[in-house]
């Protein structure tokens, strides 16, 4: 049977529409992408991830490829909480649930609270996936511009004031798509923000270990006061995001919650990774490994940065991020990087990138583009960087 569109329930047309997908095709021959957050495949820690697999299999392979709850493996849960624990987020393993991926605590959260037409609260630019998620269960969306140390929180407050919102999504950390980190002040009056005009946070962390530059920061789970802070990480970027493995931690009586939803969408998380993860945890100093990711990602972000400031033309200004894997750059107001991407990049230059256009909910603005500099060698990089200058330059001329 042919389907037609008209068979489709809206949320399916809605979550079609993120736009990317025939901007940003599937990498081929020489294409450079700039586009995808794909950590860097050197980094994966390929060896130790085998062994791990190796143990699992034949100290515990029955019990590894056996259903098991929708929680997630304790002895994971309390590896993570330990973790938590140091950065000051004193939780108790039930009072985390492990997910495939951030991307899927993302779609269980809204899941949990989003009646059809009610408000949210998004930054403006924020992250595809997380539209992609949401737009299943048809907010309203209210965007609030990000400053240098994060959201605009005078607007914000104009915003609660006027209009019942229900959730607040936030990447506090290397934001996903600018690599803006949001200030320790900014944090703890958005806590009180959320307090007072009773709304929940949603708080989106893979880039968490990440930070290579810069203080640290408490999370805005470590800050909640009132439990109203739900918290997703992963292991996607740290280790491999072919494990498939995050995680969400939230209070109780939400976590009960989600943990019905998670039964009805999938069960559980594969047992098999979660248990690899345990046992690569156990044998492997992570920290380390951390520390090394760290290393490699500052060099490639030094290596994009010099090429920009080597190559680009005048009228153009970008981030300087402190960790994670994107900067965002910013042109003349009536640059469209969409059209340039479409006609003239992608063809011609053989690049890709990530036009601002689908990363605000409202669409609208188009003289921005996220570049992720985790993927690739200096060369690669540099080059990439050259022919974007040209094909800006050129655009310049026009
Ligand atoms: N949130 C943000 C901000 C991200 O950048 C990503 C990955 N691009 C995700 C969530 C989803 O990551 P995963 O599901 O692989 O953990």
């Amino acid at each position: 049977m042919i389907m037609d569109q008209l068979t489709l329930a809206t949320r399916t047309q809605l979550t079609s529409q993120t736009g990317l997908e025939d901007l940003i095709p599937d990498l081929t021959g020489d294409t450079i992408s700039f586009a995808g957050g794909l950590p860097d495949p050197a980094q994966f820690p390929k060896q130790a991830i085998s062994d791990s697999f190796q143990r699992v299999l034949a100290n515990n392979g029955l019990d590894a490829l056996q259903y098991h709850n929708a929680k997630g493996y304790l002895p994971l849960r309390e590896q993570l909480a330990a973790r938590l624990a140091r950065e000051n987020t004193h939780i108790d393993a039930n009072e985390i649930i492990l997910t495939q991926g951030a991307q899927q605590g993302l779609d269980l959260t809204a899941k949990l609270l989003l009646n059809k037409g009610d408000h949210i609260v998004v930054e403006a630019p924020t992250y595809v996936g997380a539209l992609a998620a949401f737009a299943a269960y048809e907010p309203r969306y209210h965007e609030i511009p990000l400053e240098n140390d994060g959201l605009d929180l005078t607007l914000l407050n104009k915003v609660l004031l006027t209009q019942k919102i229900k959730l607040i999504y936030t990447i506090p950390n290397f934001q996903n798509p600018t690599g803006i980190v949001m200030s320790l002040a900014k944090r703890q009056q958005l806590i009180e923000l959320a307090n007072r005009y009773d709304v929940i946070i949603l708080e989106d962390d893979p880039y968490h270990d990440l930070r290579f530059a810069g203080e640290s920061l408490p999370s805005l789970k470590a800050l909640d006061t009132e439990g109203r802070v739900i918290s997703l990480g992963s292991f996607s970027k740290v280790l491999a995001p072919g494990l498939r493995i995050g995680w969400l931690v939230a209070a109780p009586a939400l976590l009960r919650q989600i943990r019905y939803l998670k039964d009805g969408a999938d069960l559980e998380s594969p047992t098999l990774p979660q248990q690899v993860i345990s046992d690569y945890l156990i044998h492997n100093d992570f920290d380390a490994h951390l520390d090394s990711l760290r290393k490699n990602y500052l060099v490639k972000r030094n290596w994009m940065l010099d090429a920009l400031r080597k190559n680009l033309p005048a009228g153009f200004t970008y981030t300087q991020p402190e960790g994670g894997f994107f900067l965002w750059l910013t042109g003349p107001k009536s640059l469209n990087f969409e059209r340039l991407l479409r006609e003239e990049v992608a063809p011609k230059e053989h690049l890709l990138y990530v036009p601002s256009t689908h990363l605000y909910a409202s669409n609208q603005v188009l003289n921005s583009a996220r570049l992720s500099y985790a993927t690739y060698d200096q060369a690669t990089i540099e080059l990439g960087i050259q022919k974007l200058s040209r094909a800006l330059t050129a655009e310049a001329l026009r």
